[in-house]
């Protein structure tokens, strides 16, 4: 049997564990490592695909499960699902899926009218690098797709796109740069909360983020934290009576948060 962990940390990238502009975890980086000491998995919770979780996880010295594109699917590096079914082998991961296969949604987008939008799947890694401001190997990997589509208007409103997509099973998200299209079935908090059930073993959870899109996994978390944005703000609009605002913005909030919470109710020495 695995041994059930004291807590578990659910975390937001962008922003949060990681700088917005360098992308380093910085004061986080030697917090990661004293939980993975103890034990406490720190579990991604992002819009990042599978294919750029490979290469980011081994960076950060993360070898558990983690949540990509956008509570689409928990996914279990091999030999890390304590036994949790049913599984789906999905490359070198087993996957509990919430979201719809990839070809669904770029199946939905084709039937829009032609020049409606333009997505992921119509560009090539050039393309998605110019359009994202991420390096061409970075966009090579986002491109590569399990179940989400992130996409551009290219034409008309989105709320045709809106209302076409309930239509046919899907909900548009709106992020920075992009909307996404996503299966009806997923958000992050209800993919953190069926690993915290079905996995976590009833240890307690603390879960981190610095923007909108993470309140629906912050909601289902134990300790909710709010880290600071650059501009030094605070997300606005989450409320929860055990609420953290931390001082630091992004991986600074992220590691004072750690050390302030943890030691108290997770036995992780301080
Ligand atoms: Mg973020």
């Amino acid at each position: 049997m695995r041994p059930v962990p004291s807590a578990l940390v659910f975390t937001d990238l962008d922003g949060t564990l990681l700088d917005h502009g360098t992308y380093d975890p910085g004061p986080a980086r030697p917090v990661l490592v004293r939980l993975r000491a103890s034990g406490v998995p720190v579990i991604p919770v992002t819009s990042k695909t599978r294919a750029e979780m490979g290469p980011l996880g081994a960076a950060l010295g993360l070898d558990g499960p983690f949540i990509v594109e956008n509570g689409a699917a928990v996914l279990f590096p091999e030999g890390m699902d304590g036994g949790v079914e049913p599984l789906e082998p999905l490359g070198r991961f087993t996957a509990f899926r919430f979201g719809r296969p990839y070809s669904e949604a770029r199946a939905f987008l084709a039937s829009l009218p032609a020049g409606a939008v333009r997505g992921f799947g119509d560009m090539d890694a050039a393309e998605a690098a110019r359009r994202t401001g991420l390096t061409a190997g970075e966009a090579a990997l986002a491109i590569q797709r399990d179940f989400t589509e992130p996409f551009l208007l290219e034409g008309g409103g989105i709320e045709r796109v809106r209302a076409a997509a309930a239509e046919a099973g899907f909900k548009v998200l709106e992020g920075g740069r992009f909307f996404h299209l996503v299966g009806e079935g997923q958000d992050k908090g209800r993919a953190v909360a069926w690993l915290m059930q079905r996995w976590g073993g009833g240890a307690p959870t603390l879960g981190l983020g610095d923007s909108p899109n993470d309140f629906d996994f912050l909601r289902v978390v134990d300790r909710p934290v709010l880290v600071r944005r650059p501009d030094g703000r605070h997300a606005a609009g989450f409320d929860h009576p055990r609420l953290m605002r931390a001082e630091g913005v992004g991986p600074a909030g992220w590691a004072e948060a750690v050390l302030q919470l943890l030691p108290g109710w997770s036995g992780i020495e301080a």
